[in-house]
């Protein structure tokens, strides 16, 4: 029966960024399984934009760390994640800018470049936007958008170089536990024995974890992505823009390609599930990303790694443990939409 030091179900971003990050560290046999192909879940329908603009801190150092790392990611892993350094506005009502403004004064005590931006400074970016109920912005100038695709092809292949196994076209079935600690996996490819299993299956994870006895608080919600032709002299939208006042964000896209849905995996406060799990020795979660978990996934591997081998990772996640669902320490952000943190 194969067997191996690690192993990571799930070759979304979070799986694939947390197995390069194993295998460059050199933590024995590091094998991630992934029922369909690399980056083809949720992931690959991202529209991948990276802001830092969250309210709880711990997400922020998070972003600020990803962001880092998407702006060297070539160095990092020798492939590409097609990041583009856009620029990135929060447009707030006048009721909504009083947040905005707490939130912005919290990142830039944490280093981040941001500042409040008037309607009218909003305007010298970009003229065309209708500002009629739009109070004011947060403004990052080093955010933007990168590849969901890319950067999660990119993660798996330097993972590979650096000496992990990833089986493709292989489901994992049922975690198998002994004496309330992990044993290993069963898969569509057979048993695997392992003493680390990392579930990072997306909107999956609550039903394979269900198979080791473990509840998983996470709602498959379905969303749909527009993709609009502009008029022919509109010209590009240069930065990405998170419209709070009508409720939508978005970022340029080259062409036209219709649209699509996928899935959000949404937990109770909108904030992921991440960590060892309390009632089985060995196990870890990393899901229940609620629709912005993609710009997280460069730090959150390092995090991962660091935790798995039994270390104190540099971003303290503990906040973010399942046993605060059953405790009642949900996180809220100061945002009324989840999604923004
Ligand atoms: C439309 C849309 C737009 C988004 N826009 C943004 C954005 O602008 N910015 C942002 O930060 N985030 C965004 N997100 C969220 C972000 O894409 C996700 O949070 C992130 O990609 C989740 O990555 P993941 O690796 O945790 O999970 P996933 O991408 O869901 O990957 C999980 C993988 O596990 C595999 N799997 C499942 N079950 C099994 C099993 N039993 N055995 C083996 N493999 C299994 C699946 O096939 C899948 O590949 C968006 C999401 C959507 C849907």
């Amino acid at each position: 029966m194969p067997a191996a030091d690690v192993v990571i179900v799930g070759g979304g971003v979070t799986g694939a960024s947390t197995a390069f990050q194993l295998a460059q560290r050199n933590a024995g046999k590091i094998l991630l399984v992934e029922r369909a192909t690399v980056g083809a879940g949720p992931t690959a329908k991202s529209i991948g934009i990276i802001r830092l603009h969250y309210s709880y801190e711990p997400l922020i150092r998070l972003a600020v760390r990803s962001l880092e790392m998407f702006t060297r990611f070539e160095e990092l892993t020798g492939g590409t994640a097609d990041f583009t350094r856009a620029g990135f506005l929060l447009l707030a009502t006048h009721a909504q800018l009083p947040a905005v403004q707490e939130n912005v004064a919290l990142q830039r005590r944490l280093g981040v470049r941001t500042s409040i931006l008037s309607p009218e400074e909003i305007a010298r970016l970009d003229p065309r936007m209708s500002l009629d109920d739009v109070g004011g912005a947060a403004f990052e100038p080093d955010s933007g958008y990168a590849d969901g695709y890319a950067t999660t092809t990119s993660f798996a292949a330097a993972a590979r170089r650096a000496g992990a196994e990833i089986w493709e076209a292989t489901r994992a079935e049922r975690i198998v536990t002994e004496n309330g600690r992990v044993t290993g996996l069963d898969t569509t490819r057979g048993p695997i024995t392992s003493a680390r299993v990392l579930v990072a299956a997306g909107p999956w994870t609550p039903h394979l974890m269900s198979t080791a006895g473990i509840n998983v608080p996470i709602q498959a919600s379905r969303q749909q992505v527009v993709q609009l032709e502009p008029p022919a002299d509109f010209g590009r939208l240069e930065v990405v823009i998170e419209d709070m006042t009508q409720g939508f964000y978005g970022a340029s896209e080259a062409g036209v390609r219709g649209g699509y849905a996928s899935v959000y995996d949404i937990t109770p406060d909108w904030q992921p599930v991440l960590g060892h799990v309390d009632a089985v020795e060995g196990l870890s979660v990393a899901a229940g990303f609620s629709g912005h978990g993609f710009k997280l996934g460069p730090a959150l591997g390092e995090c991962l790694a660091a935790l798995i081998l039994g270390e104190q990772p540099e971003i303290d996640i503990s906040s973010f443990a399942l046993s605060r669902f059953a405790s009642g320490r949900l996180i809220r952000g100061k945002h009324i939409q989840g999604i923004l943190g």
